[in-house]
């Protein structure tokens, strides 16, 4: 994946596009901020004046419904009391009929107005409608009989098709205000009940709505006590199902599929001796309608800013071009010189105070830089002279040294070698058990050491003669050197002991090495004046571990297996165990 870090991203752009980014992308920050701070307040705002307009067009439409309820109520109560009609009750339906039409003909939205006597019976109504049928079932005339009364909206029962012109009209419904009348004695006389289109309610809303409320979404709605809805869209609720406080006011915000609707909810509370009907008036608007008046103010903001950032980006990249200018030419001046000898300055650069102080620091470093050139070439020809004086002095020196190399080369293979066998000395040996234990250390590469002892040489001696002994020697050093490989090196220790370093082998190898060997001694027939002498060896071995501080410890456990396997009679090979040593001969 290819990704940059910011260091690499500000070493490869200039002094001048940083600092134009860097203020863009302050100014946009600081641009989004102000919008977003304001799409806070001014929704804020923008809710707190909805909420106050919604609160005032339900508290409105409930005083307008209460008002109007009681103007009706009252209008009743006082044809049922009027001391002018009391006399009427009694006497001609027809006379009844007529001053109730009379009613009527004021507000069309009286329906029906009639006059039941107390056993339920119409006696008149407007237009002869009902006369004669009974009423004693309906609510208004059984509450009527007890007092005044309002029956709260309902649908039209026994009017409903008296009333109907066309199958399709709307059902009509009623808001029906009943009052029992009595005659002059106190007698009870009957009910004079009131049904009131409930339509009425719907102008009240008309007027209530603006043009504009209306065009922004805005809607009221009534619904009674029990929660229908008496006025506005039937499938309507309200998720508050509490009956608003008395006199109080609730708004909330209901929860719709398009964004939720701004409610505020006032009960009707009834007005003078009109007890209301407990209607809950809903004022609602849409929160999406709300809250445009924020969503236009935060684009202005932000296309305001965004021509903000983009003035202050061009500014900021003038600017940093001309602070960067003199960085710029100092650069361009130093670049050459780096390159070509003779250096002398730079021109000094102005634009600010760190500029001039790099400038001036610069200037100095060259001018030393100068110096350091001219005292330098003003020695390279004393140098020269030297240098030519010096080739000669080596040149002779070598041609002794190597005189002296050759027979110092002559004198080390001496020093190195046991005359008698030529095989290596101990002196010479130890330097290659070093180079092989620092290998071990370093690499974990294995060798072993094994040490050889003729077994009673001093009786060859004795038997043989001492030369005879020498012969004896010579012959184990030859049969051991043609067995071992070219990186094995093989030792004489002095008089008949012999050592065996063996690189790149383990325990058992080395031990079985040690085993064959033996046996070639055993097998060995050294020739003299008179008979063959016949001999054997005695083996120690031991192999590179981590206890072992230097070589020396190693070539003593060698040389302690090979006291071992004396001990144990002679002609045999014993390992070096820390705690014990191992017999690996049968003999
Ligand atoms: P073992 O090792 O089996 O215990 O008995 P050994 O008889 O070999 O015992 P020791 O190591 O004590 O004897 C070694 C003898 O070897 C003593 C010495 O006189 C003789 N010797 C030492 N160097 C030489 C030499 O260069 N040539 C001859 N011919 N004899 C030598
Ligand atoms: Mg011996
Ligand atoms: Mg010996």
């Amino acid at each position: 994946m290819f990704r940059l870090s910011a260091q690499e991203i500000r070493d490869s752009l200039t002094l001048r596009w940083q600092t134009a980014l860097l203020v863009a992308a302050v100014c946009a920050g600081a641009v989004g901020l102000s919008a977003a701070g304001a799409a806070l307040i001014a929704r804020g705002s923008a809710v707190a004046a909805a909420d106050r307009e919604l609160e005032t067009l339900a508290t409105t439409m409930a005083d307008r419904l209460d008002h109007h309820m009681f103007e009706r109520y009252r209008e009743i109560k006082n044809i049922a009391s009027f001391p002018t009609l009391q006399q009427i009750w009694e006497r001609d339906p027809a006379d009844i009929r007529r001053k109730l039409e009379l009613v009527q003909s004021s507000l069309p939205e009286y329906a029906w107005l009639g006059f039941a006597t107390p056993d339920g019976n119409v006696r008149s109504a407007t237009k002869g409608m009902l006369e004669g049928v009974s009423v004693a079932a309906r609510p208004w005339f059984i509450n009527g009989l007890k007092g005044a009364t309002v029956e709260d909206v309902h649908d039209a029962k026994l009017l409903d098709k008296l009333l109907r012109s066309s199958p399709e009209q709307e059902p009509f419904r009623f808001v029906d205000v009943a009052i029992p009348v009595r005659l002059p004695d106190g007698k009870l006389a009957g009910v004079l009940g009131a049904h009131m289109s409930w339509s009425w309610a719907e102008d009240v809303r008309r007027t209530v709505l603006s043009a504009e409320q209306t065009e922004a979404g805005a809607d009221v709605l009534v619904l009674s006590r029990s929660g229908e809805v008496l006025l506005g869209p039937k499938d309507q609720t309200l998720s508050e199902n509490n009956p608003s406080d008395a006199g109080g006011v609730r708004i909330f915000t209901q929860q719709t599929p398009n964004g939720g609707m701004r409610t505020a909810v006032v009960a009707t509370q009834g007005y003078q001796d009109y007890p209301g009907l407990g209607w809950r008036i809903a004022a609602r608007k849409p929160v999406a309608v709300i809250y445009v008046p924020a969503s236009r103010l935060v684009w202005q903001i932000l296309a305001l800013g965004g021509l903000a950032v983009l003035a202050a980006t061009v500014v900021a990249w003038f600017v940093a071009g001309t602070v960067a200018r003199p960085l710029q030419k100092l650069s361009e001046q130093l670049d050459p010189i780096g390159r070509r000898s003779g250096a002398t300055s730079v021109e000094r650069q102005h634009g600010s105070k760190d500029v001039l102080h790099l400038s001036a620091t610069i200037r100095s470093l060259l001018r030393r830089v100068g110096a350091a050139e001219a005292e330098q070439q003003s020695s390279s020809s004393t140098i020269a002279a030297l240098k030519l004086e010096l080739e000669n002095q080596v040149k002779v020196s070598e041609e002794k040294t190597m005189r002296f190399g050759a027979d110092l080369h002559a004198l080390r293979i001496l020093a190195d070698t046991d005359s008698m066998t030529g095989l290596l000395n101990r002196r010479a040996f130890l330097p290659y058990a070093e180079d092989a234990l620092s290998y071990y250390k370093r690499y974990q590469r294995q060798f072993s050491i094994l040490m050889f002892d003729i077994d009673h040489f001093k009786r060859i001696n004795d038997t043989y003669g001492h030369s005879a002994g020498d012969d004896v020697i010579r012959a184990v050093a030859d049969l051991i050197s043609q067995e071992i490989r070219n990186t094995d090196k093989f030792a004489r220790f002095g008089g008949e002991e012999f050592v065996l370093l063996l690189r790149e082998t383990d325990a058992v190898i080395a031990a079985d090495l040690a085993e064959r060997l033996r046996e070639k001694v055993a097998d060995l027939r050294v020739p003299t004046g008179g008979r063959d002498i016949t001999l054997t060896v005695s083996v120690g071995c031991a192999v590179a571990d981590e206890t072992g501080r230097d070589v020396e410890d190693f070539i003593q456990r060698a040389d302690e297996a090979l006291y071992a396997a004396k001990a144990a009679g002679r002609n045999r090979v014993r390992s070096f165990r820390e705690d014990r040593l191992q017999d690996r001969s049968a003999a």
